[in-house]
Protein backbone atom coordinates (compact mmCIF):
# COMPACT_ATOMS: atom_id res chain seq x y z
CA UNK A 1 0.00 0.00 0.00
CA UNK A 2 1.13 3.63 -1.00
CA UNK A 3 1.76 5.91 1.54
CA UNK A 4 -1.22 8.04 0.31
CA UNK A 5 -3.51 5.10 0.83
CA UNK A 6 -1.95 4.01 3.37
CA UNK A 7 -3.48 7.00 5.36
CA UNK A 8 -6.13 7.76 3.00
CA UNK A 9 -6.75 4.45 1.17
CA UNK A 10 -9.61 2.90 3.23
CA UNK A 11 -10.81 5.90 5.18
CA UNK A 12 -14.21 7.83 5.45
CA UNK A 13 -14.57 10.92 4.56
CA UNK A 14 -16.60 13.80 5.72
CA UNK A 15 -19.24 13.10 3.26
CA UNK A 16 -18.97 10.06 3.95
CA UNK A 17 -19.82 10.48 7.87
CA UNK A 18 -22.49 12.73 7.00
CA UNK A 19 -24.37 10.17 4.77
CA UNK A 20 -23.98 7.09 7.36
CA UNK A 21 -25.20 9.33 10.22
CA UNK A 22 -27.79 10.80 8.55
CA UNK A 23 -29.80 7.10 7.32
CA UNK A 24 -29.11 5.49 11.05
CA UNK A 25 -30.73 8.72 12.18
CA UNK A 26 -33.62 8.66 10.05
CA UNK A 27 -33.93 4.89 10.51
CA UNK A 28 -34.01 5.41 13.69
CA UNK A 29 -37.11 8.11 13.69
CA UNK A 30 -34.79 10.91 15.18
CA UNK A 31 -36.43 14.03 13.66
CA UNK A 32 -34.50 16.39 11.51
CA UNK A 33 -31.91 13.52 10.91
CA UNK A 34 -29.06 15.70 8.61
CA UNK A 35 -29.59 18.77 10.19
CA UNK A 36 -28.78 16.66 13.63
CA UNK A 37 -25.68 15.02 11.92
CA UNK A 38 -24.32 18.36 11.00
CA UNK A 39 -24.37 19.84 14.26
CA UNK A 40 -22.48 16.40 15.42
CA UNK A 41 -20.00 16.79 12.77
CA UNK A 42 -19.72 20.67 13.10
CA UNK A 43 -19.29 20.37 16.63
CA UNK A 44 -16.76 16.96 15.90
CA UNK A 45 -14.16 18.45 13.83
CA UNK A 46 -14.58 22.17 15.10
CA UNK A 47 -15.60 23.98 11.75
CA UNK A 48 -18.62 25.79 11.39
CA UNK A 49 -21.52 24.01 10.01
CA UNK A 50 -21.45 25.72 6.70
CA UNK A 51 -17.70 25.53 5.78
CA UNK A 52 -18.67 21.36 6.17
CA UNK A 53 -19.98 21.89 2.86
CA UNK A 54 -17.46 24.28 1.55
CA UNK A 55 -14.38 22.65 1.61
CA UNK A 56 -14.75 19.66 4.15
CA UNK A 57 -16.67 17.13 2.51
CA UNK A 58 -14.45 15.28 0.33
CA UNK A 59 -11.48 15.37 3.30
CA UNK A 60 -10.86 12.28 4.52
CA UNK A 61 -11.21 11.68 8.65
CA UNK A 62 -9.19 9.61 10.71
CA UNK A 63 -10.33 6.95 12.84
CA UNK A 64 -10.82 8.87 16.16
CA UNK A 65 -13.03 10.66 14.30
CA UNK A 66 -14.93 7.64 12.97
CA UNK A 67 -15.32 6.34 16.50
CA UNK A 68 -16.46 8.99 18.05
CA UNK A 69 -18.75 10.28 15.27
CA UNK A 70 -20.37 6.56 15.46
CA UNK A 71 -20.76 6.75 19.41
CA UNK A 72 -22.42 10.16 19.19
CA UNK A 73 -24.90 8.94 16.46
CA UNK A 74 -25.76 5.75 19.04
CA UNK A 75 -26.49 8.14 21.96
CA UNK A 76 -28.50 10.25 19.72
CA UNK A 77 -30.62 7.10 18.81
CA UNK A 78 -31.49 6.57 22.55
CA UNK A 79 -32.80 9.94 22.00
CA UNK A 80 -30.17 12.03 24.19
CA UNK A 81 -30.93 15.52 23.29
CA UNK A 82 -28.39 16.91 20.67
CA UNK A 83 -27.41 20.00 23.04
CA UNK A 84 -25.73 17.90 25.31
CA UNK A 85 -23.97 15.53 23.14
CA UNK A 86 -22.57 19.17 21.48
CA UNK A 87 -22.30 20.50 24.60
CA UNK A 88 -23.34 23.65 23.62
CA UNK A 89 -26.84 25.89 22.55
CA UNK A 90 -27.68 29.28 21.52
CA UNK A 91 -30.24 31.51 23.48
CA UNK A 92 -30.76 35.10 22.61
CA UNK A 93 -28.18 34.63 19.62
CA UNK A 94 -25.29 34.20 22.11
CA UNK A 95 -23.56 30.63 22.84
CA UNK A 96 -23.80 29.07 26.05
CA UNK A 97 -22.61 25.88 27.28
CA UNK A 98 -24.74 23.15 28.58
CA UNK A 99 -24.89 19.45 30.76
CA UNK A 100 -27.69 17.49 31.59
CA UNK A 101 -27.24 19.39 34.84
CA UNK A 102 -29.29 22.19 33.22
CA UNK A 103 -32.06 22.47 31.46
CA UNK A 104 -31.42 23.05 27.96
CA UNK A 105 -32.81 26.96 26.89
CA UNK A 106 -35.50 26.81 25.26
CA UNK A 107 -36.78 29.36 22.36
CA UNK A 108 -39.73 30.17 24.54
CA UNK A 109 -38.10 31.49 27.29
CA UNK A 110 -36.31 34.33 24.66
CA UNK A 111 -40.24 35.71 24.66
CA UNK A 112 -39.70 36.14 28.97
CA UNK A 113 -36.32 37.85 28.29
CA UNK A 114 -37.60 39.93 25.85
CA UNK A 115 -39.79 41.70 27.60
CA UNK A 116 -38.07 41.89 30.67
CA UNK A 117 -35.57 43.51 28.56
CA UNK A 118 -38.25 46.22 27.29
CA UNK A 119 -39.05 47.20 30.38
CA UNK A 120 -35.60 48.50 31.38
CA UNK A 121 -35.25 52.07 30.94
CA UNK A 122 -32.62 53.03 29.02
CA UNK A 123 -29.45 53.91 30.53
CA UNK A 124 -31.02 53.12 34.33
CA UNK A 125 -29.01 51.24 36.44
CA UNK A 126 -31.36 48.79 37.81
CA UNK A 127 -31.19 45.42 40.10
CA UNK A 128 -32.38 41.98 39.20
CA UNK A 129 -32.63 38.92 40.77
CA UNK A 130 -33.07 35.77 38.53
CA UNK A 131 -34.56 32.42 40.35
CA UNK A 132 -33.45 28.99 38.95
CA UNK A 133 -31.21 30.35 36.23
CA UNK A 134 -29.77 27.29 35.38
CA UNK A 135 -27.16 27.79 32.86
CA UNK A 136 -27.48 31.30 33.68
CA UNK A 137 -28.96 31.86 29.80
CA UNK A 138 -31.60 34.57 31.42
CA UNK A 139 -29.27 36.52 33.11
CA UNK A 140 -26.85 36.90 31.15
CA UNK A 141 -28.67 37.83 27.77
CA UNK A 142 -30.41 39.97 30.15
CA UNK A 143 -26.79 41.73 31.25
CA UNK A 144 -25.20 41.41 27.57
CA UNK A 145 -28.00 43.68 26.14
CA UNK A 146 -28.47 45.86 28.68
CA UNK A 147 -25.13 46.61 30.13
CA UNK A 148 -25.81 48.80 33.19
CA UNK A 149 -28.15 46.21 35.16
CA UNK A 150 -26.52 44.44 38.03
CA UNK A 151 -27.82 40.63 38.88
CA UNK A 152 -27.79 38.44 41.61
CA UNK A 153 -28.87 35.15 39.91
CA UNK A 154 -29.45 31.82 42.24
CA UNK A 155 -29.81 27.71 41.10
CA UNK A 156 -30.41 25.09 43.87
CA UNK A 157 -28.01 22.71 41.95
CA UNK A 158 -24.32 23.95 42.42
CA UNK A 159 -23.66 21.99 39.00
CA UNK A 160 -25.73 24.84 37.39
CA UNK A 161 -24.22 27.52 39.26
CA UNK A 162 -20.57 26.47 38.55
CA UNK A 163 -21.50 26.50 34.23
CA UNK A 164 -23.17 29.55 34.69
CA UNK A 165 -20.14 31.58 35.89
CA UNK A 166 -18.54 29.74 32.77
CA UNK A 167 -21.34 31.09 30.77
CA UNK A 168 -20.89 34.28 31.82
CA UNK A 169 -16.80 34.58 31.48
CA UNK A 170 -17.72 33.18 27.74
CA UNK A 171 -19.86 36.18 27.08
CA UNK A 172 -18.25 38.74 29.26
CA UNK A 173 -20.84 39.90 31.20
CA UNK A 174 -19.33 37.81 34.35
CA UNK A 175 -18.50 41.63 36.34
CA UNK A 176 -22.53 42.31 36.17
CA UNK A 177 -23.35 39.11 37.71
CA UNK A 178 -23.19 37.54 41.24
CA UNK A 179 -24.17 33.94 41.23
CA UNK A 180 -25.41 31.93 44.11
CA UNK A 181 -26.40 28.58 45.10
CA UNK A 182 -29.69 29.35 47.10
CA UNK A 183 -33.03 27.24 47.73
CA UNK A 184 -36.16 29.37 46.92
CA UNK A 185 -38.54 26.95 49.04
CA UNK A 186 -35.82 27.61 51.85
CA UNK A 187 -37.24 29.48 54.85
CA UNK A 188 -33.86 31.38 54.63
CA UNK A 189 -33.82 32.24 51.16
CA UNK A 190 -35.12 36.02 51.68
CA UNK A 191 -32.35 36.70 54.54
CA UNK A 192 -30.00 35.78 51.92
CA UNK A 193 -30.11 39.28 50.27
CA UNK A 194 -28.71 42.30 51.72
CA UNK A 195 -30.92 44.70 49.21
CA UNK A 196 -34.00 44.54 47.43
CA UNK A 197 -34.54 44.32 43.20
CA UNK A 198 -36.04 46.07 40.91
CA UNK A 199 -37.00 43.24 38.90
CA UNK A 200 -37.57 39.82 40.07
CA UNK A 201 -37.63 37.29 36.58
CA UNK A 202 -38.08 33.38 36.80
CA UNK A 203 -38.60 30.30 34.50
CA UNK A 204 -39.41 27.79 37.24
CA UNK A 205 -39.73 24.64 37.16
CA UNK A 206 -43.64 23.93 36.27
CA UNK A 207 -44.55 20.52 34.85
CA UNK A 208 -47.17 18.50 37.33
CA UNK A 209 -46.75 15.14 38.84
CA UNK A 210 -48.90 13.79 36.15
CA UNK A 211 -47.79 15.83 33.08
CA UNK A 212 -44.47 14.92 33.74
CA UNK A 213 -44.99 10.95 32.63
CA UNK A 214 -46.11 12.22 29.72
CA UNK A 215 -43.24 14.29 28.57
CA UNK A 216 -41.23 13.41 25.65
CA UNK A 217 -38.56 10.69 26.76
CA UNK A 218 -35.78 13.54 25.60
CA UNK A 219 -36.81 15.54 27.76
CA UNK A 220 -38.06 13.28 30.82
CA UNK A 221 -35.26 10.77 30.22
CA UNK A 222 -32.80 13.51 29.98
CA UNK A 223 -33.00 16.61 31.30
CA UNK A 224 -32.51 17.34 35.01
CA UNK A 225 -36.32 16.10 36.83
CA UNK A 226 -35.23 19.26 38.85
CA UNK A 227 -35.97 21.80 36.73
CA UNK A 228 -38.82 20.34 35.53
CA UNK A 229 -41.21 19.06 38.09
CA UNK A 230 -43.40 21.93 39.90
CA UNK A 231 -44.66 19.65 42.41
CA UNK A 232 -48.43 18.28 42.36
CA UNK A 233 -49.94 20.86 40.31
CA UNK A 234 -47.12 22.80 38.75
CA UNK A 235 -47.14 25.94 40.17
CA UNK A 236 -45.35 25.35 43.94
CA UNK A 237 -42.24 27.71 42.55
CA UNK A 238 -44.99 30.03 41.02
CA UNK A 239 -46.73 30.27 44.54
CA UNK A 240 -43.40 30.11 46.89
CA UNK A 241 -41.84 33.52 43.67
CA UNK A 242 -44.67 35.21 44.31
CA UNK A 243 -44.61 35.13 47.88
CA UNK A 244 -40.91 35.77 48.62
CA UNK A 245 -40.60 38.27 45.59
CA UNK A 246 -43.26 40.41 47.63
CA UNK A 247 -40.93 41.55 50.37
CA UNK A 248 -38.05 41.14 48.15
CA UNK A 249 -38.64 43.83 45.29
CA UNK A 250 -38.36 47.73 45.61
CA UNK A 251 -42.02 49.50 45.88
CA UNK A 252 -43.01 49.58 42.21
CA UNK A 253 -41.09 46.47 41.30
CA UNK A 254 -41.79 44.19 38.84
CA UNK A 255 -42.09 40.21 38.80
CA UNK A 256 -41.35 38.45 35.14
CA UNK A 257 -42.79 34.75 35.60
CA UNK A 258 -42.60 32.11 32.45
CA UNK A 259 -45.45 29.64 32.94
CA UNK A 260 -46.78 26.17 31.16
CA UNK A 261 -49.11 26.08 28.24
CA UNK A 262 -52.17 25.86 30.90
CA UNK A 263 -51.22 27.98 34.13
CA UNK A 264 -51.63 31.51 33.19
CA UNK A 265 -55.35 31.86 34.79
CA UNK A 266 -54.19 30.21 37.96
CA UNK A 267 -50.69 32.23 38.44
CA UNK A 268 -52.62 35.37 37.32
CA UNK A 269 -54.68 34.65 40.56
CA UNK A 270 -51.55 33.52 42.57
CA UNK A 271 -50.13 37.49 41.60
CA UNK A 272 -53.32 39.05 42.86
CA UNK A 273 -53.48 37.45 46.05
CA UNK A 274 -49.69 38.06 47.06
CA UNK A 275 -50.80 41.70 46.42
CA UNK A 276 -49.19 42.78 42.87
CA UNK A 277 -51.16 45.00 40.60
CA UNK A 278 -50.77 45.70 36.92
CA UNK A 279 -50.61 42.26 36.11
CA UNK A 280 -50.28 41.49 32.37
CA UNK A 281 -49.42 38.27 30.26
CA UNK A 282 -47.80 38.05 26.87
CA UNK A 283 -47.73 35.06 24.25
CA UNK A 284 -45.29 32.89 22.96
CA UNK A 285 -44.75 32.75 19.14
CA UNK A 286 -47.50 29.61 19.01
CA UNK A 287 -49.84 32.64 20.81
CA UNK A 288 -50.09 30.79 24.25
CA UNK A 289 -49.58 32.78 27.61
CA UNK A 290 -45.99 32.39 28.37
CA UNK A 291 -44.95 34.88 30.62
CA UNK A 292 -47.39 36.53 33.42
CA UNK A 293 -46.13 39.99 34.93
CA UNK A 294 -46.70 42.15 38.05
CA UNK A 295 -45.77 45.21 40.11
CA UNK A 296 -45.61 45.46 43.68
CA UNK A 297 -47.29 48.21 45.55
N1 LIG B 1 -33.29 29.66 33.76
C1 LIG B 1 -33.05 28.48 32.92
C2 LIG B 1 -33.87 28.61 31.64
O1 LIG B 1 -34.79 29.43 31.63
O2 LIG B 1 -33.63 27.89 30.68
C3 LIG B 1 -33.38 27.18 33.64
C4 LIG B 1 -34.81 27.07 34.07
S1 LIG B 1 -35.26 25.47 34.69
C5 LIG B 1 -36.93 25.37 34.12
C6 LIG B 1 -35.50 25.73 36.44
C7 LIG B 1 -34.23 25.89 37.28
O3 LIG B 1 -34.61 26.02 38.66
C8 LIG B 1 -33.25 24.74 37.22
O4 LIG B 1 -31.98 25.19 36.89
C9 LIG B 1 -33.25 24.15 38.63
O5 LIG B 1 -31.99 23.64 39.07
C10 LIG B 1 -33.66 25.35 39.46
N2 LIG B 1 -34.31 24.99 40.74
C11 LIG B 1 -35.04 23.90 41.02
N3 LIG B 1 -35.44 23.91 42.31
C12 LIG B 1 -34.93 25.05 42.84
C13 LIG B 1 -34.97 25.61 44.16
N4 LIG B 1 -35.63 25.00 45.14
N5 LIG B 1 -34.32 26.78 44.37
C14 LIG B 1 -33.65 27.39 43.38
N6 LIG B 1 -33.58 26.90 42.13
C15 LIG B 1 -34.20 25.75 41.85
N1 LIG C 1 -40.53 24.23 28.70
C1 LIG C 1 -40.09 23.03 29.38
C2 LIG C 1 -40.66 21.82 28.69
O1 LIG C 1 -41.28 21.97 27.68
C3 LIG C 1 -40.47 23.10 30.84
C4 LIG C 1 -39.63 24.12 31.51
C5 LIG C 1 -40.07 24.39 32.91
O2 LIG C 1 -40.53 23.55 33.68
N2 LIG C 1 -39.90 25.60 33.24
O3 LIG C 1 -40.45 20.70 29.06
Amino acid sequence: MGNWQRQFGSQLRVVDLLQEGTTKLQDGGIAEPRLNVEWLLSNLLRKRRAELYIDELEKPTNSEVVTKFRALIERRLQQEPLQYLTGETEFMSLPFKVTPAVLIPRLDTEILVEHTLQAIPPEKAIKILDIGTGCGNIAISLAHYRPQVEIVAVDVAPEAIRLAKENAKINKVEKQIRFLVADVLGEDFVAQFDSKFDFVVSNPPYISEKEFSTLPIEVRQFEPAIALQGGDDGLTFHRRIAMVTSELLTSGGQLFLEVGYNQSQMVQRILKKSGFYSIRTFRDLAGIERVVTGVVS
